[in-house]
């Protein structure tokens, strides 16, 4: 059987990389080989920006009106092909069918939608000096931008990315993960069908170091937007060291779930369940290290285990799967070593801690069953490094104090979740957690025009409503005088 082959797509076509060179692409459910990924490499990535050099002054100079009249296009054209969009999205990440479609399709549209309605509610900040002068700030597209993105929610990433930069008037060199190339393949396909202007958009397929890293440092492209490893933002980060680009950095997390004894119980173990093993527990805000006070703890050990150990593993494409493959064997391998490495850590597995096989098409898939841990202290390495999936950790605690040493000891600060119902309790931990994001009895609930981004080691700068508009554009201030 001929093995399909995702295409670049560089000024407005699709197109094979220039050194005829490709890579394998499997399904994580089965481990089977099904299509090959471009290796991109200098030459395809000069193509793209001379394309994306030719169509930048046109595009910064259509109106933001016209702008989003075609973002909202594409928009509905993912809407038109979600089915087909979500399917692929199952097949090449290994996530449940129900959750490409729920989440990932439906976010990719939202994603675009969201920032064409926003471009054209953008406006700038004026600054009277009383008698003297009127200041005002003038916001132009940067030029042409990189915009990176990572496999776990793979179109709903590379979207959430592209489509601020779009909409403010730049051009956009994208690279989606290597690992889960087929559904931005497919967007590419989608932008031609809704007439996107040649060479506003371009996409290259590739390893990061192969075309991820000549992308980041290549002088023309003037801003670095990038979701992935904190490994990987710090190497981005001192790669262009000196090239003065503005950089947004989403990286990676290990985040705190604090539960008091006043919260809403059953509520409360409903979406911590959610919130750990969502998507196996590979979405960067995933609540790994579930803290509890004392006095709840054995009650909530018992109903947490009970509800884990009942979640539907399967087929990715069956109705019924709740729980999906791993991306990859690498990746479910790391996984595994997690585990081993907490047992000799004096972890105890309450449920799960082992790979999961089943017969027939996914019998070579990369499974690994809902693990919980606890007997584990803060400061070891299960606590401390991301494992990225379904694997969470138990810890009681006494007081609030306690409770909020122990999430901020890590050094990340991406996102956190505080349950309970005593109000100022949950003001006073809101305001003291080190996370960029905090919810509050309450998981991944999403407003698009909040600040989205973490601190420490998590990354630096924020994405969504403003903030990506700000990011993705230059300001400028002129001050006359009267
Ligand atoms: P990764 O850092 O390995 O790769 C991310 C992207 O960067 C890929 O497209 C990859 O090809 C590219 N890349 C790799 N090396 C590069 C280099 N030297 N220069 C430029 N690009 C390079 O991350 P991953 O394994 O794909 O994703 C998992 C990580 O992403 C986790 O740490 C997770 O927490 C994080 N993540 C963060 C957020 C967030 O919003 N903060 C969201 C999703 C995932």
């Amino acid at each position: 059987m001929s093995l399909q082959k995702i295409k670049n797509y560089i000024n407005g076509e699709l197109v094979t990389p220039s050194n005829g060179s490709y890579i394998d692409n499997s399904i994580p459910a089965t481990g089977e080989v099904y299509s090959l990924i471009p290796n991109s490499n200098k030459i395809d990535l000069e193509l793209a920006v001379n394309a994306a050099e030719s169509a930048k002054d046109d595009w910064a100079n259509t109106s933001a009106e016209q702008r989003a009249a075609i973002l909202c296009k594409l928009a509905d054209i993912i809407d038109a092909n979600s089915d087909q969009l979500a399917k692929a999205e199952a097949i090449d990440n290994g996530k449940p069918l129900s959750l490409a479609k729920s989440v990932d399709t439906y976010r990719s549209a939202a994603n675009i939608r969201f920032f064409a309605h926003a471009c054209t509610q953008f406006s700038s900040e004026s600054h009277s000096m009383e008698n003297t002068a009127i200041n005002y700030t003038l916001r132009d597209p940067i030029g042409i931008v990189g915009c990176i993105s990572p496999w776990n929610l793979p179109l709903y990433l590379f979207t959430w990315k592209i489509a601020p930069a779009l909409a403010s008037g730049n051009t956009v060199i994208a690279k989606p993960s290597e690992i889960t190339p087929m559904t931005s393949y497919l967007f590419s396909k989608l932008c031609i069908e809704a007439g996107l202007p040649r060479g506003v958009l371009n996409i290259l397929h590739g390893t990061g170091p192969t075309i991820g890293a000549p992308l980041v440092k290549h002088p023309k492209i003037k801003a670095i937007s990038f979701t992935g490893g904190s490994s990987t933002g710090a190497h981005i980060t001192q790669s262009t060291a000196g090239m003065f680009k503005k950089l947004s950095l989403e990286l990676g997390g290990k985040n705190p779930t604090v539960i008091f004894s006043d919260c809403d119980f059953e509520e409360t173990v409903n979406t911590v369940v959610r919130a750990a093993f969502s998507n196996q527990g590979q979405i960067c805000l995933c609540g790994s290290r579930i803290y509890i006070e004392h006095t709840l703890y054995d009650k909530f050990r018992q109903a947490f285990v009970e509800k884990v150990s009942k979640i539907k593993i399967g087929d990715p494409l069956d109705k019924e799967t709740q729980h999906g493959a791993l991306v990859s064997k690498d990746h479910m391998d790391k996984v595994l070593s997690y585990i081993k490495i907490a047992q000799e850590e004096g972890g105890r597995i309450l449920t799960g801690g082992k790979q999961f096989h089943m017969a027939g098409r996914c019998a070579n898939g990369y499974f690994v069953e809902p693990t919980v841990i606890e007997n584990l202290g803060n400061n070891c390495r299960t606590n401390q490094e991301e494992i990225f999936g379904p694997v969470c950790t138990l810890m009681p605690f006494d007081t609030e104090q306690e409770a909020l040493e122990l999430a901020n000891g890590t050094q990340y600060g991406l996102a956190s979740s505080i349950w309970t119902n005593d109000l100022k309790r949950a003001h006073r931990m809101a305001k003291n957690i080190e996370a960029g994001i905090v919810w509050v009895n309450c998981w991944l609930l999403r407003d698009l025009r909040t600040p989205f981004g973490g601190v420490k080691s998590s990354g630096v700068g924020r994405e969504g409503g403003l903030e990506a508009l700000r990011f993705f554009t230059e300001p400028k201030n002129v001050c006359i005088k009267y």
